[in-house]
C-alpha cells in the first residue's frame, strides 16, 4: 500500500446505493466507486449509514438497518475489494477497510439497547445528530439548538465504554461543549471544516477546533463547497482548511472526511475519492514534510482508531 494511504472518515455512498439504486461499479452514479477507492489510494474508508428525515425514508432504526444491510451486502458482494474494520487489531494492506457508521443518533429512537444492537452488528461510529434536534442532543442546523440531553449523556458514555467514536459533527455548540467535557476519549468532527475562513454554521470556530485537537481528536475536512469558501471552491479551498487548522492547533489534528455522495456537486480538481493524490501531491509541493502529509492521510486518524476501539 502507498506510503499516503488514506482514511476517510466520512462518505454518505450506502445510501445512494439503497435511494437510487447505484453501483460502486459505475462511475457516473456515485463519487466513491470501487475503481476510485484504489485509484485513490484508499486503506480504510467509513461508511456512514445517513438515516435522513423520518418523513421521507420512514422510522429511524427500520432505516438504519436497512442501509446496514446494503452495506454488508456490498462487503459480500467484493471479498477482495473490502474486509470489515471492527477493532485495532484488523489490517489487511491488500485490501481496503471499511468502517460502519451511522449518521444521526436518531437511529436509537432514544433506547440504548439499540446502541447496543448497533454495535453488535458492526457500527463503530455514530454522529450524534444530523440535521436536526434529536433525543440525544441539539444539532447545528435547527433552530433553538439544545446541548446534550439526559439520554444524550448516558449515550456518550455508553460509546465510551464500548469502544465506539462519538462524532460531533452536526452538533450544535452547546452540545458540543458537553460533548467534550463529557467524553473520556478523543472525540471526532468526521467531516467539518475552519469556520474562520469559512462562516457556515456546519463549521467549527477555532475554540471548537482547539478543543477536539488537544482532547487528541481529529477533524477530517469536508469538500463539500459551501463549507470550504464562499468563493468557487477547489483543492486549493481544502488545503486552506488544512493550513489554518494546522496553524491553530498542530497538524495532528487533521484528517479527511470527504462527504463523497453526501453532496450534490463537488470542489473544481475533486471528482471522488481518485482526486485525492492530487491533494496529496499539492500539499508535497507546498512543502508539507512527507510525514506531516501521512498524519493528515491515515496517521492521524489511525491513532484515535487505535485509541478508541477495542480488539
Ligand atoms: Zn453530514
Amino acid at each position: 500500500m502507498s506510503k499516503f494511504y488514506v482514511i476517510d472518515a466520512h462518505c454518505d455512498t450506502i445510501s445512494k446505493l439503497v435511494d437510487e439504486n447505484a453501483s460502486l461499479e459505475n462511475h457516473d452514479g456515485v463519487h466513491v466507486s470501487l475503481q476510485g477507492l484504489k485509484e485513490g489510494c484508499v486503506g480504510i474508508q467509513f461508511f456512514a449509514a445517513w438515516i435522513g428525515p423520518r418523513d421521507k425514508y420512514g422510522p429511524h432504526l427500520h432505516r438504519g438497518l436497512r442501509l446496514i444491510k446494503e452495506y454488508n451486502s456490498m462487503l459480500k458482494a467484493y471479498p477482495d475489494v473490502f474486509y470489515p474494520v471492527h477493532g485495532i487489531t484488523e489490517r489487511n494492506t491488500g485490501k481496503i477497510g471499511a468502517l460502519l457508521a451511522v449518521e444521526g443518533g436518531e437511529v436509537l429512537e432514544g433506547s440504548l439497547s439499540n446502541l447496543h444492537l448497533l454495535y453488535s452488528m458492526g457500527v463503530r461510529l455514530m454522529t450524534l445528530t444530523w440535521n436536526f434536534n434529536n433525543e440525544i442532543a441539539g444539532a447545528a442546523m435547527d433552530n433553538n439548538a439544545e446541548g446534550l440531553t439526559t439520554f444524550g449523556t448516558e449515550v456518550v458514555k455508553e460509546m465510551n465504554k464500548l469502544g465506539m467514536i462519538i462524532d460531533v459533527s452536526h452538533l450544535s455548540e452547546e452540545a458540543f461543549w458537553d460533548v467534550i467535557e463529557l467524553s473520556s476519549q478523543p472525540v471526532i468532527a468526521s467531516h467539518s471544516n475552519a469556520k474562520s475562513l469559512c462562516n457556515h454554521p456546519r463549521n467549527l470556530n477555532d475554540r471548537q477546533i482547539e478543543a477536539i485537537v488537544s482532547k487528541g481528536g481529529v477533524i477530517g475536512i469536508n469538500f463539500y463547497p459551501p463549507f470550504l469558501s464562499l468563493q468557487e471552491a477547489s483543492i486549493t479551498s481544502i488545503i486552506e482548511h488544512i493550513d489554518y487548522i494546522a496553524g491553530l492547533a498542530g497538524a495532528e489534528g487533521i484528517g479527511f472526511g470527504s462527504d463523497f455522495d453526501g453532496v450534490e456537486y463537488l470542489p473544481h480538481g475533486i471528482e471522488g475519492p481518485q482526486s485525492f493524490p492530487d491533494i496529496i501531491e499539492e500539499l508535497l509541493r507546498l512543502n508539507y514534510s512527507e510525514e506531516t502529509v501521512q498524519k493528515i492521510c491515515h496517521g492521524n486518524f489511525s491513532r484515535v482508531m487505535n485509541k478508541i476501539m477495542k480488539q
